[in-house]
């Protein structure tokens, strides 16, 4: 008998009115995240999503995997399901699960009755099922307190489910319950986790690039691209936006005090990047700046490079420490590639002693010799769209 995927939703069965909504967001997301293995059936009854491999050919470890990064699900459980009657039960525990009970000192049996028709109080299916166990296992002892192994049987509406310890899911909300929102990727190790925990709150993710060649590389670019393809394996599927920005930086370099290239170069990029935003129908920039961490991340140059937007920032690591960051960075699977020797377009003319206290109007009088918007204009006339997608080859 085939195995089955359970998937427990999250905090989305709290949301009221909307949970209708939230529900067939995450049941179109999971249908789409499992197409890449095969023929799967995707229904959602009573706060779980079921995941049903439909033939033989299907990549059941695969979507396995894949589930596990699918936001709006708090845990996830492979079980086998079988007839609702305590026979059958025990059968399947025993096919499916009697190699772990073997492996184990000591067990209990958890039950769940959802469907209130079947005969038995979940106590007394666990009772009678724990029972049989004990009865064909002489050498596994019952521990209800603190069992080395759980089995767990789950009696719902369309069959009975038996598995063993759940595994914790991505958690979060269903990618697209929350809008659309632009992050800013650079190749560090801060905007990929940026980009992961918005898109963690339901907001699909779409990412600007600024790309200085001949003084970045391309392979600097394509390990930005990859890092773009490392989040897609939460966010879903996204566009990257490839600006060149080497006039700019250029005309920054040649008439604009030195102290002040990094804070015009960063206004620059919010100004394109919300331009390109508006028009993707995103509501909100993203960037991984963190308070302190370079002089461009002062509470004063963060208010000089925000005066040039309108729309929201969110900087989801602003309070957090680079520890903290880099753990994140290493469960999501960005950090290594983050951490590849290729210059980032920030680097290429940084200034010696950087202002960090910048008031609005000294940084208008520094950039006051540039056509802003003619700059501007000829950057957007540069953007490169490209489509990027977990399944695609890495980059690097
Ligand atoms: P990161 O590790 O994300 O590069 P950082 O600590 O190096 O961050 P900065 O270089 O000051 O910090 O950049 C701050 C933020 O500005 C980045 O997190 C990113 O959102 C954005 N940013 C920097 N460089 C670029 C770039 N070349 N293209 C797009 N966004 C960028
Ligand atoms: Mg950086």
């Amino acid at each position: 008998m085939k195995e089955i995927f359970l998937m427990k939703l999250g905090e989305i069965v709290l949301k009221g009115a909307n949970k209708r909504q939230f529900e067939s967001k995450l049941r179109s997301n999971v249908r789409r995240r499992m197409r890449p293995f095969g023929n799967f059936d995707v229904y959602l009854m009573q706060s779980t999503v079921y995941v049903e491999p439909m033939d033989e050919e299907a990549d059941v470890d695969g979507a396995w995997e894949a589930c596990h990064s699918i936001f709006g699900v708090v845990s996830l459980c492979r079980c086998r399901p079988c007839e609702k009657n305590l026979d059958a039960i025990y059968e399947a525990i025993e096919a499916y699960l009697g190699d772990d009970l073997d492996c184990a000192k000591s067990f209990k049996v958890e039950s769940k009755r959802s469907d209130k028709q079947f005969p038995l109080t979940s106590i007394g299916i666990s009772q009678e099922i724990g029972g049989r166990i004990a009865e064909a296992h002489p050498d596994l002892l019952v521990d209800v307190h603190h069992p080395e192994y759980t089995v767990y049987v789950e009696v719902r509406d369309l069959a009975a489910y038996v598995h063993g310890p759940a595994e914790p899911g991505a958690g979060g909300l269903p990618t697209g319950v929350g809008g659309r929102a632009m992050c800013l990727l650079s190749g560090g190790i801060d905007s990929p986790v940026a980009a992961y925990m918005i898109a963690k709150r339901g907001v699909e993710i779409e990412c600007v690039h600024f790309f200085s060649y001949p003084y970045t590389s391309q392979l600097a670019k394509d390990k930005v691209l990859e890092l773009a393809r490392l989040v897609t394996r939460y966010s879903g599927r996204m566009t990257v936006n490839v600006v060149s920005f080497t006039k700019i930086q250029e005309a920054i370099r040649d008439n604009c005090p030195e102290e002040f290239f990094t804070l015009i170069m960063r206004r620059f990029m919010m100004e394109i990047s919300q331009r390109i935003a508006k028009e993707d129908g995103c509501g909100a920039l993203i960037t991984g700046e963190n308070l302190g961490q370079v002089a461009s991340q002062t509470m004063e140059a963060m208010a000089v490079t925000g005066a040039v937007v309108d729309i929201p920032i969110f900087m989801p690591l602003v309070g957090m420490d680079k520890e903290e960051i880099v753990t994140i960075a290493r469960k999501i699977g960005t950090m290594e590639t983050s951490i590849l020797p290729y210059e980032d377009c920030c680097t290429v003319f940084t200034p010696k002693h950087p202002k960090t206290k910048p008031t609005l109007g000294q940084v208008e009088k520094a950039e006051s010799k540039l056509d802003r918007q003619a700059l501007i204009e000829d950057a957007l006339a540069s953007v490169e769209k490209i489509q990027v997608r977990y399944h695609d080859e890495p980059l690097c």
